[in-house]
C-alpha cells in the first residue's frame, strides 16, 4: 500500500488536477491519497476572517473568490453525469456553512482561535471532496475522526497513541483508492476542530503511512524533489537525489518548506522511504529519502535557512563553573513554549547565545530576566541581551561526519564574500554547521555557499568583463582558449558570468559561452550604465567574484570603491583609478587590504610586463627603490626612432596616428599626460606619496601647439619640423638619441625628452618598446632592467590574464 498526498499547487489548477488523477489512476497498488487545500485558500481563508473580524466588508468579495474558485473547478474537471450534481450540492452546503461563519464574525467582530481552526479546515474539506469525486472509485475519509490532538503549553500537538490506533481502525479494510483531507484534526477531549500546523498535510500523510506500515510516502509537489537550497532564492540549485532521514529532517527544520517538518520522524520510526516527487513533472526521478543515503558525492547534501531569527545573549562572570545555569535556562524556555533553534556557549562559559524567533524573542527575554533577577540585581549576570533582524543558515550532509576542512571552507567562503559570522554552533553529531548572519546578507550568504560547495569541484573564479574593445576581446578569446586546460591541469574554472560594452550588458550566473560572447550580448543583453553595472554585479552576490575593467572610463573607475567594499576584486586595464588623486588611489587599496579582496593595476604601466608585480616583490622582501628611469611611452619612441631626414616631425606623428601607435588626438602622447599618470603609479607603488602635478614636465613641443583645435595642430605642426631636423642631425653626429623619459629619484618626479648616449641603456630601445631601469638599495651598482612590448592589445590583454590568475591564488 501507498500513501500519496498532493499539496496546495498540485490540486490548484485544472491542469494539475487532472495531472493528479492521471497519477493515482496508474497507481497498481491500493492507494491513500492526502491533499491540501487548492493552492493558495488557506492563506485567503486566514485573510478573509481577519478582515471579517476587523469589520470590513470587504471579505464579502473575497469569500465571492472562494466560492467562484471551488464551483469553477468542480465543472472544469467534474464532467456532468460523473457525480457532478451530488458533489455541487456538498460543495454549495459547505461554502454557505462557511459564509455563515464569516457573517457571524462581522457582526461581533470577534475571532477565537476554536473559530479560526474551524474556518481553516474548510480548506481541505473542500478539496478532497472534489478529487474524490474526479478519482473513480475513490472512498472519501474524514480526518476529523481518526487524527487527534491534544493540547500542550497552549499548542494543539498529536496524540499519536490515539491516533494510530484510530487510523488502524478506519482503515481496517483499505479501499483501492481512499481519500483523506490533509492537516485537519479535532481535540481528543472536546471535538473540536483543530489542525497541525502551516503545511501539516505532509504529516498527515507521514502519520497514516506509518501507523498503516505503508510501503512508501509519495510527497506530490511543484519542483523535482528536495533541491540543495531553496529553489526561490537559489536560481541554480537542483534536486537531491537521495538523502537520509537525519539529513532531511536537519534541512526541514531550517526552513526547508518543501517537507512539513514533523512529517519525517513517523516514516522514519518504521523505515518506510519518502519519495518527493514533482506532479507537474512525473518523468523526473525525485528524491528519495531514506535510513542509508548515497554519501559518496559532495561533502554537504544541502542548504536551509530561517531569516526570522533573533538573538539572545546572557553574559555575566556568574555563570563560569556554575552548574545549573543551563538547564534554568532551557526549563524556563520550554515553561512558555519558546522553541530554541540554536544554542552556542563560549567554552570559558560567560556567554551564552539561544536562537529564537523574533516573536519569541519579547517574551523569551522577560521570562529569563525574570529566572535570573537575583544574579542580575547582584550584577553577576547582566539583562538579557536581543538581537533581532538576524537569519539563521544551517549547511546539512551527514558526510562532513569525519571529514576535515568543511568548517573551513565554509567560512573561509563568508570571510572571503566580506558576510561576518554573527554566531555559529556545530553539534558533535557532525551532520548540522549552523550559524547566524545579519538578515540583509541572507540571500548573499547563501549564494555564496551554494556555488561553493555545490556548483564545482574547481576553483572558480566569477569574472565580469567591462569593455569588450580590443584590449577586452582580446582577454576573452586567450580565456577562451585556456580555459579547458586551465580547469583540467589547475583545477581551476574560469566562468565570465558577465559581459559589458558601452551600451549594453549581459549577465548569467551559469557563465557565457565565449565562442559566441558578442551574438550572446546582443540578443540578451540589457541597457547598460555604470549604475546597471554597480546594480547587477553587486546584487548578483555570486562568489569569488573579479570585476575586469578594460575600458578607460573615469565613471567605471568610480565603480571600484563599492565593488571593493563589497568583496568584489578588481582588476583594471584602466589607468584612471591609479593615477587619480593619491586619497582615492589609498583609499582603494586600503579597502582591498581590509577586506582582503585584490585590487590589482599590472598592465597600467609597460601593458604584460612585470614592473609593478617587481616593485612590489622588491619592496616586500625590504629592498628601497632609490631611482626609476624608464621610456614608458610606445607612442613617443616610435616617433623618436622613426625621425630621418625624410621624415620630418609633422610627418611621423602623423604617421604614428595613421597607423594606430597614437591617441587620435595625438597631443595626449605628445603633451606626455600618459607618461605623467604611468609614472605617478609607479611612484605611488615604490612608496612616495606623489600627485600628477608634481611631476615635472619638460616638454619638447611649445604650449601654444597644445591650445587650440586639433584642426589648428595639424596646421601648424610643421612649423617646427626645420628646427627639429637641424638638432636632429646635430645629435646624430654626436652618436645620441632622443628618448621621453620618466625619472624619479630622491621622491622628485619628471618627464623631459632627453638626449642619451650610445653606451646607454636606453639608446637601442626598438619600435614602440618600453624600458624600466629600477634602482634600488639592493640592485645598485647594476640596475635591474625590464623591458619588451609596451603596448598592443595581445600583451596587454594577457597582463590582465596574468592579473586575474593571481587572483586565483589566494
Ligand atoms: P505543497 O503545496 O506541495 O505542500 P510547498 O509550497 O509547501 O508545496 O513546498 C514546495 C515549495 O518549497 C517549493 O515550491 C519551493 O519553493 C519551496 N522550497 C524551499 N526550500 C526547498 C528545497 N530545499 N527544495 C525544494 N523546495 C523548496
Ligand atoms: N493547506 C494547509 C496550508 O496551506 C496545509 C498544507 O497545505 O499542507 O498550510
Ligand atoms: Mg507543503
Amino acid at each position: 500500500m501507498k500513501v500519496l498526498k498532493f499539496g496546495g499547487t498540485s490540486v490548484g489548477s485544472v491542469n494539475s488536477m487532472l495531472s493528479v488523477k492521471k497519477i493515482v489512476e496508474a497507481v497498481d497498488d491500493k492507494v491513500i491519497v492526502v491533499v491540501s487545500a487548492l493552492g493558495g485558500i488557506t492563506d485567503k481563508l486566514i485573510n478573509t476572517s481577519k478582515m471579517a473580524a476587523a469589520g470590513d466588508s470587504s471579505y464579502e468579495k473575497e469569500m465571492k473568490e472562494i466560492v467562484n474558485r471551488h464551483i469553477e473547478m468542480v465543472y472544469t474537471v467534474i464532467p456532468a453525469g460523473h457525480g457532478r450534481e451530488v458533489l455541487l450540492d456538498q460543495v454549495n452546503e459547505l461554502l454557505s456553512e462557511l459564509k455563515d461563519i464569516f457573517q457571524g464574525i462581522y457582526l461581533i467582530r470577534d475571532l477565537s482561535p476554536k473559530t479560526s481552526a474551524t474556518i481553516v479546515s474548510y480548506g481541505e474539506r473542500l478539496s478532497s471532496i472534489i478529487v474524490a469525486t474526479l478519482i473513480e472509485g475513490a472512498q472519501w475519509f474524514d480526518s476529523r475522526t481518526f487524527i487527534k490532538t491534544e493540547k500542550k503549553h497552549n499548542r494543539h500537538i498529536l496524540d499519536s497513541e490515539l491516533t494510530n490506533q484510530l487510523v488502524r481502525e478506519t482503515f481496517r479494510e483499505i479501499p483501492k483508492v481512499s481519500l483523506v483531507p490533509g492537516f485537519i484534526s479535532t481535540d481528543k477531549l472536546t471535538n473540536e476542530v483543530t489542525n497541525l500546523g502551516r503545511g501539516g498535510s505532509d504529516y498527515t500523510a507521514s502519520i497514516i503511512a506509518a501507523a498503516l506500515d505503508a510501503d512508501i510516502l509519495e510527497i506530490w509537489t511543484d519542483v523535482d524533489g528536495f533541491m540543495t537550497a531553496d529553489p526561490r532564492v537559489i536560481s541554480t540549485a537542483y534536486p537531491i537525489t537521495e538523502l537520509s532521514y537525519v539529513e532531511a529532517m536537519e534541512l526541514c527544520n531550517f526552513g526547508a518548506k518543501v517537507v512539513y517538518p514533523p512529517t519525517i520522524y513517523p516514516v522514519c520510526h518504521k523505515n518506510i522511504p519518502i519519495l518527493i516527487k514533482n506532479t507537474f513533472n512525473p518523468d523526473a526521478p525525485g528524491t528519495i529519502i531514506k535510513q542509508e543515503a548515497d554519501h559518496s558525492s559532495k561533502p554537504i547534501k544541502g542548504i536551509s535557512s530561517i531569516n526570522d531569527t533573533c538573538l539572545i545573549t546572557m553574559t555575566g562572570l556568574g555563570m563560569v563553573g556554575v552548574i545549573g545555569v543551563n538547564h534554568r535556562i532551557f526549563k524556563t524556555l520550554a515553561e512558555n513554549g519558546i522553541s530554541v533553534f540554536l544554542v552556542s556557549q563560549a567554552s570559558s562559559e560567560n556567554s551564552t547565545s539561544i536562537g529564537v524567533r523574533n516573536e519569541d524573542a519579547a517574551l523569551a527575554c522577560e521570562v529569563l530576566n525574570e529566572e535570573f533577577s537575583k544574579e542580575i540585581e547582584m550584577g553577576e549576570i547582566s539583562p538579557m541581551k536581543a538581537e533581532g533582524g538576524l537569519a539563521t543558515v544551517a549547511i546539512v550532509g551527514e558526510n562532513m561526519k569525519h571529514t576535515p576542512g568543511i568548517a573551513g571552507k565554509l567560512f573561509g567562503t563568508l570571510g572571503r564574500n566580506g558576510i561576518n559570522v554573527i554566531a555559529c554552533a556545530q553539534g558533535a553529531s557532525e551532520t548540522n554547521i549552523s550559524f547566524v548572519v545579519d538578515g540583509g546578507s541572507l540571500r548573499k550568504t547563501l549564494n555564496v555557499i551554494h556555488d561553493s560547495f555545490f556548483l564545482s569541484e574547481y576553483q572558480v573564479l566569477n569574472l565580469f568583463i567591462c569593455g569588450i574593445g580590443t584590449v577586452g576581446s582580446s582577454l576573452i578569446e586567450q580565456i577562451h582558449a585556456q580555459q579547458e586546460k586551465l580547469k583540467q591541469e589547475r583545477g581551476l574554472m574560469l566562468r565570465i558570468v558577465g559581459i559589458a560594452n558601452g551600451h549594453l550588458a549581459y549577465f548569467t550566473r551559469r557563465g557565457i559561452d565565449l565562442a559566441d560572447f558578442r551574438k550572446e550580448l546582443e540578443e540578451k543583453g540589457i541597457p547598460s550604465s555604470p549604475q546597471v553595472l554597480h546594480d547587477e554585479i553587486i546584487g548578483m552576490n555570486i562568489f569569488n567574484p573579479v570585476f575586469v575593467d578594460c575600458t578607460a572610463s573615469p565613471e567605471i573607475a568610480g565603480l571600484y570603491k563599492d565593488f571593493l567594499s563589497h568583496n568584489i576584486a578588481v582588476v583594471a586595464a584602466n589607468k584612471i583609478a591609479a593615477s587619480s588623486e593619491y586619497d582615492i588611489y589609498a583609499e582603494l587599496k586600503q579597502i582591498a587590504r581590509l577586506r582582503g579582496v585584490k585590487f590589482l593595476f599590472e598592465t597600467n604601466v609597460g601593458a604584460g610586463l612585470p614592473v609593478i608585480n617587481t616593485i612590489n616583490d622588491l619592496i616586500n622582501s625590504g629592498d628601497k627603490i632609490l631611482k626609476i628611469e624608464a621610456v614608458l611611452s610606445g607612442t613617443l619612441n616610435y616617433i623618436f626612432n622613426e625621425l630621418s631626414a625624410d621624415m620630418p616631425l609633422s610627418k611621423i606623428i602623423r604617421k604614428a596616428k595613421e597607423e594606430g601607435y597614437s591617441e587620435p588626438d595625438p597631443r595626449i602622447d605628445l603633451s606626455g599626460k600618459d607618461v605623467i599618470r604611468k609614472l605617478v603609479i609607479l611612484g605611488r607603488e615604490a612608496g612616495y606619496r606623489l600627485e600628477q602635478e608634481d611631476v615635472k614636465t619638460h616638454l619638447f613641443i611649445p604650449d601654444k601647439y597644445f591650445e587650440g583645435s586639433l584642426d589648428d595642430f595639424w596646421k601648424h605642426i610643421g612649423e617646427l619640423d626645420a628646427d627639429f631636423e637641424m638638432r636632429r642631425q646635430k645629435l646624430e653626429s654626436e652618436g645620441k638619441r632622443w628618448r621621453f623619459v620618466a625619472r624619479l629619484e630622491n621622491g622628485e618626479a619628471s618627464v623631459a625628452l632627453e638626449e642619451v648616449e650610445f653606451h646607454h641603456p636606453f639608446y637601442n630601445l626598438e619600435g614602440s618598446n618600453n624600458i624600466i631601469l629600477l634602482t634600488t638599495e639592493r640592485y645598485n651598482e647594476y640596475p635591474m632592467l625590464i623591458q619588451g612590448y609596451g603596448a598592443g592589445a595581445g600583451v596587454t590583454a594577457a597582463g590582465v590574464f596574468a592579473d586575474i590568475m593571481s587572483i586565483a591564488n589566494i
